[in-house]
């Protein structure tokens, strides 16, 4: 069979995330021992007490199908932790349980973007946002955020990227992969120009919880100007290790409300109930288990920047959310795809990201992550070939 699949597939590819990873478990089959510092996978477990209320809802007969929308104790128990987090208060009827985050990109952007349409994301960001915005029929425009501004956003300079054609803005924060946490003037500029130009808001906050500061990461969905027109995104993976479980919720003006169910039933019918049991097990049970994770990434990244900083020509932005250092090696002369299979002959797989920068994970113990960066530094101190 020579026939092409569709155009829409075409435009799709894997992101990037997997090369690395993939060439990685290569070596391991080889017998070479390597260290992960490239993917966003916590080491930890999930906590207990969230895997026995799935194996009781399990044993409940909790296996069956359920609401395209959610179970309402979950889709309940999200409102709550929206209102107490955002300081938003909203219906049940607003929010939607999803397959996890990514789930919940892939549907909104299906949602809201028509063919032709711009969406405009604020770079660097989550690789599958581009691969996604192009299989939803649209385009993905950059807004460039840079180092010395602390990777926020400048109005003007945002303003300057929006065309007839602009539909959405994306934006997330703790950023994935700078680590930086949006500060209320980046978000006041995306709730102005939203207004000015009637564009749609995405804001995943996956990392909410990940936030290393002493006050809540600022969140546009905090802004009652914006409701009609912002959706706000967050889930599970990462502040309780549950990256397999494949639960996350979007909270959607209730007409997206609607659209993003009739995409679920025709999909993946619903998430699994003993899943979303899980999840109300998460949000309500004890907290402690993700306070313990959450004061150990505080203590991986303290290690990872301790090394860092003696590392010549490198720079970042101090990462104050998420789990990641996003190193810019320009001034080594590197290129960051070959300097990262070169990291990774030498046992450290980090990820490339564009010509310039390396995002290092601190999901790693903090053995790992010294000997891994150790690694990474003994690879600048060779010659470039
Ligand atoms: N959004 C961002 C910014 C991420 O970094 C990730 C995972 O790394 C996701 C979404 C996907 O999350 P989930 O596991 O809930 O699909």
């Amino acid at each position: 069979m020579n026939r092409p699949l569709s155009q829409r597939i075409q435009r799709i590819g894997n992101a990037g995330a997997f090369g690395v990873w993939e060439k990685a478990m290569a070596l391991e089959a080889k017998g070479k021992k390597i260290i992960h510092l490239e993917i966003g996978e916590p080491d930890f477990d999930t906590p207990a007490h969230i895997i026995e209320t799935a194996h009781q809802s399990m044993r409940n007969g909790r296996t069956h199908y359920g609401s395209p929308y959610g179970d309402m104790t979950l889709r309940e128990t999200v409102a709550d932790y929206v209102k107490k987090t955002r300081n938003t208060a909203v219906s049940p009827q607003n929010i939607v349980i999803t397959p996890g985050v990514k789930g919940a990109i892939v549907m909104s952007l299906l949602t809201l973007v028509e063919h032709g349409d711009n969406v405009l994301v604020p770079a660097p960001y989550y690789p599958p946002y581009a691969e996604i915005i192009r299989y939803a029929g649209g385009n993905i425009i950059e807004c460039p955020l840079t180092a010395a501004d602390g990777f926020q956003i400048n109005k003007s300079l945002l303003e300057s990227y929006i065309t007839k054609k602009t539909r959405v803005i994306l934006i997330n924060s703790p950023c994935n992969p700078t680590g930086v946490i949006l500060n209320e003037a980046s978000l006041t500029a995306v709730a102005e120009l939203a207004l000015e130009h009637d564009l749609w808001v995405i804001s995943d906050e996956i990392y909410y919880q990940l936030n290393f500061t002493s006050s809540p990461p600022p969140s546009i969905f905090s802004n009652p100007a914006l409701l009609d027109r912002t959706i706000l995104l967050d889930g599970f993976s990462k502040p309780y290790a549950m990256t397999g479980w494949r639960l996350g919720f979007g909270v959607f003006p209730e007409r997206v409300t609607k659209a993003i169910a009739d995409l679920i039933v025709n999909y993946n019918s619903c998430v699994p109930l003993f899943i979303q049991d899980a999840g109300v097990a998460a949000l309500t049970g004890p907290q402690q288990p993700a306070k313990v994770m959450l004061e150990t990434y505080r203590k991986r990244r303290d290690a990872a920047i301790e090394i860092i900083d003696q590392i010549p020509n490198v720079s970042y932005a101090f990462p104050n959310g998420a789990f990641y250092i996003y190193l810019d090696i320009s001034k080594t002369g590197r290129n960051a795809e070959t300097f990262a299979y070169d990291c990774l002959e030498a046992g450290v797989a980090l990820l490339p990201q564009g010509p310039n920068h390396i995002r290092v994970a601190f999901t790693q113990s903090e053995s790992a992550i010294r000997e891994g960066l150790s690694k990474m530094q003994q690879v600048l101190k060779t010659k470039i070939v």
